[in-house]
């Protein structure tokens, strides 16, 4: 009684110049008519709230916020492809087949923008046929008959069409066979079946095989028009279900977050970032309920608030290192963001209105797609950045990097020039990555330095970066280009990992021990790595006599394998071959060699499975200084499609078994060839 006792008095003036001003800013908010049903209902309850009340507050944030939110306001896109292509490219360098990717989903973007909905009607009766025409002229849809279900067919097969609309009775053919054949051929194509009044268990049975609905004879002009409208609503949102969400897959600093905001400098959008990296809540996503005073909306619907557009380039950072099961789910939250069927009506908690979200275009990105939920992976189109080369490294320093460092630093690049050999020192002295962002640090560490001496210097003269200027101004040197064993060992074989950040090299460690069959096993491996060692020492037991190990030498001693390198995680089935090498080794004393690097999943039978990140792997054993990797055989079609700069300087042997791997990889036995 209290809340809504509203009394003549001072308190109420405040109160009464609030309201209308609240009124007139919803009104120019131009809400849709649902939301403006509850809204004037919020309104209503709080005209009658008296100020003093905490309640007060929180209604007049709350309506505040839905007066800013701009409902309708979205920008135009410009669909130009070829001026796309052109800011693309004069943002980053190489790129090729995402920038492809890419200008392939605008192109798609723009045909369906410009494609009229089409409609097919089926009915052997010309009049029947004529009244469907002439009932649907009004829908701005394109109209075409067909006389027979062989002649939807055909029809079918040369165009795409959104809806098809059929009599079950069709005199020569049957409606439910139609039904059935498109329903399995072009599952797109929503089906609407009309039927007579005497029909309607086969109308239902229509449905049960997948019609959309049925339309029982006689029926009103207006529902036939209402079911088609609803069929080729569904559709438009259906198109866009599968892989409409982009996602951006790759380690740091490979330009996901540029390419992004290329594409929306090319659609003439606004761009904007949420990172979901550390979201534990629910509420991050949906909001809070708005029944506290420091309830907030959700990142989403804040962020279109922020950016003032309805239809922003929305890009969504690490996607796969959102918590889950934290508090509530925040990935189904999100699945409700993203999934084209569900967020034309997203609704957020704190708004408590739904909001439609589907003229966002939203891109994922992500390090590795391994962690993403499967229900999400469903709704996206993966595009892969793959890490660069040192020469593209080399590339990009020169013609973006450096010119950025040294525009943002005041200076000039007409004084500072970096050779490229200095650039080649920074990439392989001073970062070891797959993308380039301890790249341009560095190069942003140098510039500073520049801009500093050069005042002191009285800010005058050319500066040439070369490598000894760049060591000195970068210091200790934290890599060194040579990062593989120095020598061959017996019992240490070189493996390759992919990580977060791309791919690395390991060395796994085997060691014997007089024992009794122990298998020890060290290196903070997760559980699949830890079963690849234990599948590797079985396979040698179960082939001790092809590799000359002594028939007795397990029931006397201990094995222990240890991958040391804590930082780098070390999961997944890819090191089998590498451990099976350095037990190999360790057993039948041949060394193996330091400048080979494997990697393959192993079999109990000695075959060897493929892997991922092929490309991410042979740039690491590149980095690393080795000569050769070991790549599973069933990987040839990822080999074959490096290109010509990732493999140079580096042979790529495949094998497909066991003893074919290593005899790659181990040395001759003491005292045989070599
Ligand atoms: P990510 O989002 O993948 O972590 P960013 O987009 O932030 O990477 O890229 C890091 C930096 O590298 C940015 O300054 C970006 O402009 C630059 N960059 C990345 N790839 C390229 C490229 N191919 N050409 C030019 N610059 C690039």
């Amino acid at each position: 009684m209290k809340l809504f006792n509203k009394k003549d008095g001072v308190e109420d003036e405040e109160q009464d110049s609030a309201i209308p001003e609240l009124r007139c800013r919803l009104v120019a908010a131009n809400l849709l008519s649902d939301v403006r049903m509850v809204v004037d209902w919020e309104m209503d309850i709080f005209s009658r709230v008296t100020p003093a009340a905490a309640e007060y507050t929180i209604g007049l944030t709350y309506l505040e916020y839905l007066a800013a939110l701009l409902w309708h306001r979205t920008t135009e896109d410009n669909l130009d492809l070829a001026r796309a292509e052109r800011i693309l490219d004069e943002h980053h360098y190489g790129l090729g087949q995402v920038k492809e990717r890419i200008l392939e989903h605008l192109a798609i973007k723009a045909l369906r923008r410009g494609r009229q909905p089409r409609v097919l009607a089926v009915d052997d009766d010309a009049t029947a046929r004529r009244n469907l025409v002439l009932a649907l002229a009004r829908e701005g849809c394109e109209v075409v008959t067909a006389a027979s279900g062989r002649e939807a067919l055909e029809l079918l097969e040369a165009r795409e069409f959104d809806v098809l609309l059929t009599d079950l009775h069709l005199g020569q053919s049957d409606g439910m066979e139609l039904l059935e054949r498109v329903r399995a051929r072009w599952p797109d194509t929503r089906v609407v079946v009309i039927t007579g009044y005497a029909s309607i268990p086969s109308a239902v049975e229509a449905v049960k095989k997948g019609a959309f609905q049925y339309l029982a004879k006689p029926f009103a002009i207006e529902e036939l028009r209402s079911i088609v409208r609803r069929a080729l609503e569904g559709r438009a949102l259906l198109k866009g279900t599968k892989g409409s969400v982009l996602c951006f897959a790759g380690p740091p600093g490979t330009g996901k977050t540029s390419v992004g905001r290329a594409i929306a400098q090319a659609l003439g959008r606004t761009f904007s970032r949420i990172s979901l990296g550390g979201v534990r809540d629910e509420a991050d996503i949906r909001g809070h309920r708005r029944t506290y005073a420091g309830a907030k909306p959700g990142r989403v619907i804040e962020e279109i608030r922020r950016v003032e557009s309805a239809n922003p380039v929305l890009m969504l950072d690490e996607l796969d290192k959102i918590g889950r099961e934290v508090k509530g789910d925040p990935a189904a939250a999100l699945l409700e963001v993203l999934d084209p069927e569900q967020n034309r009506a997203f609704l957020d908690h704190y708004l408590d209105v739904p909001f439609d979200l589907s003229g966002v275009l939203f891109i994922v990105t992500v390090n590795l797609t391994d962690q993403v939920p499967e229900a999400l992976l469903d709704r996206l189109e993966v595009i892969e950045f793959p890490g660069y080369t040192e020469e593209e490294k080399a590339q990009i320093a020169a013609r973006f990097l450096c010119p950025k460092q040294l525009r943002e630093k005041g200076l000039s690049s007409d004084r500072v020039s970096f050779t490229p050999e200095a650039i080649g020192t920074i990439i392989r002295e001073y970062t070891r990555e797959a993308g380039i962002r301890s790249l341009e640090r560095r190069i942003a560490t140098i510039c500073r330095k520049i801009a500093r001496e050069s005042l002191g210097a009285g800010g005058q003269g050319a500066v040439s970066v070369t490598p000894a200027r760049a060591a000195a101004w970068l210091g200790r040197r934290p890599y060194r280009p040579e990062v593989m064993d120095r020598e061959d060992r017996v019992g240490v074989a070189t493996g390759l990992v992919r990580t977060e950040s791309g791919g690395d090299i390991i060395f796994v460690e085997a060691a014997r021990m007089p024992g009794t069959k122990e298998l020890i096993v060290t290196g903070s491996l997760g559980e699949v790595m830890r079963e690849s060692v234990q599948a590797a020492l079985s396979y040698l037991r179960s082939n001790a006599a092809r590799y000359g190990i002594a028939p007795d030498f397990f029931e006397r001693h201990d094995v222990h394998v240890h991958i040391p390198r804590g930082a780098v995680p070390k999961d997944g089935p890819s090191a089998g071959i590498t451990v099976l090498a350095a037990l190999a080794s360790l057993l039948t004393g041949r060394a193996a060699r330091r400048e080979v690097a494997s990697t393959g999943e192993i079999t109990l039978t000695g075959r060897i499975l493929p892997v991922a990140g092929v490309r991410e792997k042979v740039l690491a054993a590149r980095r690393a200084g080795l000569a050769a990797v070991v790549v599973p055989a069933a990987n040839r079609e990822e080999i074959d499609g490096l290109d010509e700069e990732t493999r140079r300087g580096i042979h790529i042997h495949t094998a497909s078994s066991v003893p074919d791997a290593l005899e790659l990889i181990l040395r001759p036995a003491p005292g045989v060839g070599q």
